[in-house]
């Protein structure tokens, strides 16, 4: 299900540039990789965005390690994210919490991809409002093939994913 804003225990940047922002909607979004490559910016205002409460506590993240999701057993210790972004933490007994540095992460979708194809969906991009210069136009919209990205309004920055 969608959630607009902020949502519990969670919140995504409030410092909004004008009365209208961009956004992406992470439920057209088919991580096509054009977010970290056209961005008006250097360095992408897309960024990963994970919802723990979606996704708990767990022994294995598909988008952590860079193994093939089909065959777990074939043990990879190299990361998937290339800007090493994801951070996990032991919770207890084999099982891990999973973070995104925000600043590292570019918002290429690589971990976005694995985690809807073979997760439960809780890694999503969202363009981050206390990074973005709110193009007139953004570049990024316009090379999306998904049309995943839109303007709204700055009292509804954010679409969500969560079950509640
Ligand atoms: S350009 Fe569109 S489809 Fe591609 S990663 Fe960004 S939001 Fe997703
Ligand atoms: S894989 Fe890409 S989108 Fe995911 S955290 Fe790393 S840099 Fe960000
Ligand atoms: S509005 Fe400009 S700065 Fe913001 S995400 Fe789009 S291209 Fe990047």
């Amino acid at each position: 299900m969608a959630g607009l804003g902020v949502i519990t225990g969670f919140a995504l940047p409030r410092m909004i540039k004008g009365k209208s922002v961009w956004q992406i909607d992470p439920f057209k979004c088919v991580s096509c990789s054009r977010c970290e490559t056209e961005c008006a910016l250097m360095h992408s205002a897309v960024r990963c965005v994970h919802i723990p409460a979606m996704c708990g506590h767990r022994k294995t993240c598909p988008a952590f390690f860079d193994i093939d999701p089909l065959r777990p057993d074939a043990a990879s210790r190299t990361q998937l994210c290339p800007l090493r972004a994801i951070r996990r933490a032991p919770v207890s007994d084999s099982y891990y919490s999973y973070t995104i540095d925000v600043n590292r992460c570019n918002g290429c979708a690589k971990c976005v991809e694995r985690c809807r194809e073979y997760g439960n969906g809780s890694l999503f991009l969202q363009i981050h409002h206390d990074l973005c210069i709110n193009c007139n136009e953004c570049t990024i919209a316009a090379a999306c093939p998904a049309k995943a990205i839109k303007k709204v309004p700055a009292d509804e920055p954010y679409i969500f994913k969560n079950d509640s």
